[in-house]
């Protein structure tokens, strides 16, 4: 779609080029959102694919991902990755049905920084114990960690001006075991939940998204019975705001199928 009210796009090259911020800039990344609805309020955009960052960095400790990686790239890597986590990363790509188009652009940041309860990449830096840092608009850098940087539907802990430069994720996190489950109202629709499972010592721990106004997570040091898992899900959900409400899934129904994918989870990591 044409944004017919922006005057301007500016693309830095590096972080000294960033512009000072204005009323009316919005940061574009692959603009699959930014361009898919209208936005009279923005006047300018600053391109951050101008800035060049490599899409995944591998160190001995773990990967790093730009937040410019788009879900293809991250999608290719983990498809040639050996590490147990990558088929983690694969469902998780595969988790927002788009077309080819959408797949190719949308980009690991962007879905972070959309926030929409449904962002499959929110969910993977979360199960992933995943770590954001933050370019602060005032030159300074900050360490989030995934878990706390949504704050709930279209809410992140940036300010203006602040960007979100990558996503690191530490290595113990890439070798883990997990279980993935999601679900939809309608056979490719948008995700009503979603339910990532890590077993962690003798115990599992739980990320709950997509059902949640923001990611929960709930921890477990020995394999939870059914009862359990419904009582701590619900006390965590319900301090995290309650269960999302949209056209894409009713709150009571998203909780009883987040109830049922965590026990599946559960049981299926003990078996293993
Ligand atoms: C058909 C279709 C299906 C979709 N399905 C889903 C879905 O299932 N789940 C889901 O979560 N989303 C979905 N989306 C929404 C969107 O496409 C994705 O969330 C996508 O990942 C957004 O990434 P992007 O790079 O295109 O972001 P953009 O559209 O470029 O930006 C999104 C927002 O984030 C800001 N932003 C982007 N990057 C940064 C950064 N690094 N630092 C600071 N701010 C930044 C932008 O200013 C903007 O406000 C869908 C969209 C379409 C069109």
């Amino acid at each position: 779609m044409d944004l017919n009210a922006v005057e301007g796009v500016v693309r830095p090259g590096c972080r000294a080029e960033l512009p000072a911020r204005q009323d009316g800039d919005a940061f574009l990344a692959g603009g699959t959102w930014v361009f898919s609805e209208p936005q009279p309020h923005l006047r300018r955009l600053i391109d951050l694919a101008a800035l060049g960052w490599p899409a995944i960095e591998t160190h001995v400790n773990g990967i790093s991902i730009a937040a410019t990686c788009t879900l293809a790239e991250l999608e290719a890597m983990a498809a040639n990755a050996a590490f147990p986590a990558a088929a983690l990363i694969q469902q998780c790509c595969r988790a927002l049905w788009g077309s080819f188009k959408i797949w190719n652009m949308a980009t690991v940041g962007g879905n972070l920084c959309l926030a929409l309860p449904a962002a499959p990449m929110a969910a993977l830096a979360v199960a992933l114990d995943g770590v954001c840092t933050v370019w602060r608009a005032d030159g300074t850098d900050e360490s989030v960690p995934a878990r706390n940087f949504i704050l709930g539907p279209g809410k992140t802990c940036l300010a203006p001006g602040d960007v979100l430069r990558r996503v690191a994720i530490g290595r113990e996190a890439l070798e883990g075991r997990f279980a993935f489950r999601q679900v939809s109202l309608t056979e490719e629709g948008r995700s009503a939940a979603l339910v990532i499972g890590r077993s962690v010592g003798g115990g599992v721990k739980l990320t709950i998204t997509a059902a949640t106004r923001r990611p929960v997570q709930c921890g477990f040091t020995t394999p939870p019975d059914t009862e359990r898992v419904v009582r701590d899900i619900d006390r965590t959900v319900d301090a995290a705001g309650g269960w999302f409400d949209d056209c894409h899934g009713a709150p009571d129904w998203r909780r009883h199928m987040t109830h049922r994918l965590a026990g599946e989870i559960c049981r299926e990591l003990a078996a293993r």
